[in-house]
């Protein structure tokens, strides 16, 4: 039942980034309707290994919440600059692990998806609503099922990477909320942000000597201000 849905999830992604590449013209294999019980091998042309379909859905789906946010932060930068800062800042954070799942889909031979599309930016209250609920979808969803893939294939490796998305986003998803809170206060959100280069752990505060997820010492941490 699990293996199931998450093979669901996995092809529609898959076949999404497949339709959203648009211009492509490889397309009709991957677009067999997911029977259940078939499985990605039945339609030919998929039958790779789930833990690197896993990883390119990752970088797929970090890669298009990246330019949601450089969106959000071109938008939000001449009325707004200290909520451009933190969109930038988190799209630094999606880019350093873009970056890790991007080399090890290359180590293993995989392409990397092509780059997704995403809708333009609205009012800033709504992009910040957005990167909530974008967030949320990577952590809450997305991320447990391919770290859940990874596992099952006792994949070290992958395991460690994907851990990054599901433990980071929470704290990126709590500096988000208190610059909603802090909108609807007439205020502005205040950095500098501090993002981690090895797990793009974002914090505003940099009050260890380790990063708790990667164990990257603080002063390696990059500034965004
Ligand atoms: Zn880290």
């Amino acid at each position: 039942m699990h293996t199931m849905n998450r093979r669901q999830v996995l092809a529609g992604l898959l076949a999404a980034g497949t339709t959203l590449a648009g211009c492509g013209q490889k397309s009709e294999s991957q677009t067999q309707a997911s029977a259940p019980g078939a499985g990605p091998e039945a339609g030919g042309g998929t039958s790779q290994d789930p833990v690197l379909t896993a990883l390119q859905a990752a970088h797929e789906a970090e890669h298009a919440l990246q330019l949601s946010l450089l969106n959000y932060a071109e938008a939000a930068a001449s009325d707004h600059p200290d909520f451009a800062l933190l969109f930038q800042a988190a799209a630094r954070s999606c880019e350093v692990r873009i970056s890790a799942l991007g080399n090890l889909i290359g180590e293993r031979g995989g392409t990397l998806p092509e780059e997704p599309q995403v809708p333009a930016a609205s009012t800033l209250s709504e992009n910040l609503a957005r990167a909530v609920d974008e967030a949320k979808d990577l952590a809450e969803n997305l991320y447990p099922d391919f770290r859940e893939t990874a596992v099952e294939a006792k994949d070290t490796d992958a395991i460690t990477l994907i851990s990054y998305g599901v433990q980071v986003w929470p704290d990126a998803i709590a500096i988000f909320g208190d610059a909603a809170d802090a909108l609807n206060a007439g205020d502005s959100p205040s950095g500098p942000y501090y993002v981690c280069p090895t797990c793009g752990h974002l914090t505003t505060v940099l009050d260890f000597d380790e990063c708790p997820y990667c164990y990257t010492t603080a002063r390696e941490f990059e500034t965004i201000e």
